[in-house]
C-alpha cells in the first residue's frame, strides 16, 4: 500500500498560514494595497485547466522595489524566522491518519515549486514522515518520478479535484480522495470519480476498508 498525500489544505492549514504570512508583511510597514498589487502568481495551464503558482521571492522584491521605504534585507530576514517553524499550521488529524503507518509508503507532492514551498515544507515539520518529497508543475510528472509499483495498492488524497485529475493519467487505478473540510472556501464539486471525505482520520478509515492492516 502506497499513499500520497498533497500539501496545502490537505496536511497544512494554508488559510490560516496566509493570515499570519500577510501579517509579517503589514509588521514591517508594507500596505494592504502594496501586498495585493505585488502577490503575482504565474498561471501554469494544462489542457483545460489552470493552476497559479507563487513565488515569495519575487513578491518580497518587487515591494522594495515600489516602496523604498522597506528594507528588503530586513523583511527577509523576519519572513525566514517566521518560516523555520510553521508546526502549528499542521491539521493534527495529519498525524491521526499516519500513526502505525511506514515510511516508506509514505509521498508526498506538492504543485509549485520554488524555495518558498520547500520552506513551508521545511518549516512544518512534516518531511520527515515521507519517503520521498516532490515539488513542481505539473503533479502527474511528479506522480511518475515517485516510481511506485501499479500492481500495488495506491492511495491519492487532494483537496483540488482537477489536481487529483491530473495524478490520474498516470496511476489511472489509483483509490482517489477528495478532501472537503467544512470550513474550506473551495466550493468546487467532487466527480463521481473522486470518494468525497471531510478530514483525514475519515481518509484513514477508508483506507482501512479498502486494505485492511493484518494484525501483529
Ligand atoms: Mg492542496
Amino acid at each position: 500500500m502506497k499513499i500520497i498525500f498533497d500539501f496545502d489544505d490537505t496536511i497544512f492549514d494554508t488559510q490560516n498560514f496566509k493570515v499570519e504570512f500577510e501579517g509579517i508583511f503589514y509588521s514591517m510597514g508594507v500596505s494592504k494595497e502594496l501586498y495585493r498589487e505585488t502577490y503575482y502568481s504565474t498561471k501554469v495551464v494544462r489542457g483545460n485547466k489552470v493552476f497559479y503558482k507563487y513565488s515569495l521571492q519575487n513578491q518580497l522584491e518587487a515591494i522594495a522595489r515600489i516602496n523604498k521605504q522597506i528594507n528588503l534585507e530586513q523583511l527577509t530576514g523576519k519572513m525566514d524566522v517566521f518560516l523555520s517553524d510553521l508546526k502549528r499550521f499542521v491539521f493534527e488529524d495529519f498525524y491521526q491518519a499516519i500513526t502505525g503507518l511506514n515510511k516508506e509508503d509514505l509521498f508526498l507532492i506538492s504543485f509549485g515549486g520554488g524555495d518558498f514551498k520547500k520552506k513551508k515544507i521545511e518549516g512544518s515539520g512534516v518531511a520527515k514522515y515521507f519517503s520521498q518529497i516532490k515539488t513542481g508543475d505539473d503533479k502527474s510528472e511528479m506522480a511518475k518520478e515517485l516510481l511506485l509499483d501499479p500492481g500495488e495498492k495506491i492511495f491519492v488524497i487532494d483537496d483540488k479535484p482537477a489536481q487529483l485529475e491530473v495524478i490520474r493519467e498516470v496511476l489511472p487505478k489509483a483509490n482517489f480522495f477528495r478532501l472537503r473540510r467544512f470550513n474550506s472556501k473551495n466550493t468546487e464539486a467532487t466527480p463521481m470519480a473522486f470518494t468525497e471525505i471531510s478530514n483525514l482520520s475519515e481518509f484513514r478509515a477508508q483506507i482501512e476498508k479498502i486494505n485492511p492492516q493484518k494484525s501483529p
